[in-house]
């Protein structure tokens, strides 16, 4: 598979053989050198968007290797004052468990609701500290800042010391590598995306998401909005029916969530 190593080392090799050539048979070395640098510029920028590549590092985005029939329901963004609540409630009602990857600013504002995830025996995980726009653009040092800065506030509340990223945005860079590195934190991608803050009706997500489900499948969802609450009930309804069960994403791919 091409990853950025890969994709560098390539475009260096032919670069010199186009130099070579270039030199031998006395043709302009230019235009082609351009395309080169286009087609690299745009196959590392959707790599950088496509968390599934593991195009700058490695997340883990689903375990076909599972033997029981399970999947793990994962939330971004919250904890949510109105929302994140509603989606405890919905899991308890149908016995699940999920991971909520969170973002620090919100934890600090409602320390509570987010008690209240690891209470009901949720995992959660670092989702940055602010989940800016332009967080695929911050240098290393702001990034393990941001990342840092999570963690210290998940320690300060619950003293839990969080191993589990997942990337805002689903972007990542050799910036983003390296302070996930430095933090200690294993990245966690998904394999089933439902598009839940799209303008798409609840029918829409639920029928995205259930349409190829099988055991071992990841599902991106976020705590932020009535609509995902919908989908959510229906989703656990159906997976109730497949004799499917929703668990976290520690014991999906038996790793620690926690240091
Ligand atoms: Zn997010």
């Amino acid at each position: 598979m091409l990853n950025y190593k890969s994709v560098n080392i390539i475009t260096v090799v032919a670069s010199l053989v186009l130099l070579f050539t270039s030199y031998f048979y006395k043709w302009s070395l230019w235009p082609l050198i351009i395309v080169l640098a286009i087609i690299w510029f745009l196959v590392t920028t959707a790599g950088s968007f496509f968390v599934k590549w593991n195009y700058h590092l490695k997340s883990l985005h689903s375990n076909k290797i599972i033997k029981e029939n399970r999947i793990a329901i994962t939330f971004d963004d919250g904890p949510h004052p109105e929302f994140t609540p509603k989606v405890l409630e919905l899991l308890k009602k149908y016995n699940a468990k999920a991971t909520f990857f969170c973002v620090g600013k919100h934890i600090e504002a409602y320390p509570n609701v987010f008690k209240e995830i690891i209470k009901h025996g949720h995992t959660v995980g670092n989702h940055t500290y602010t989940h800016a726009n332009n967080f695929g653009f911050f240098k290393t040092k702001k990034v393990i800042d941001e990342l840092q800065k999570t963690n210290a506030v998940v320690k300060s509340i619950e003293g839990l010391t969080m191993q589990l990223y997942r990337p805002a945005f689903g972007v990542t860079n050799p910036r983003i590598k390296k302070a996930i590195k430095l933090v200690g934190l294993q990245s966690i991608g998904w394999n089933i995306r439902s598009l839940d803050t799209t303008s798409r009706t609840p029918k829409m997500i639920f029928n995205r998401i259930t349409k190829k489900l099988s055991k071992g499948d990841v599902i991106l969802l976020h705590d932020t909005s009535l609509k995902t609450i919908t989908v959510l009930e229906r989703l656990l309804l159906f997976l109730q029916k497949q004799n499917m069960e929703s668990v976290t994403i520690d014991s999906l791919f038996n790793i620690k969530a926690y240091a």
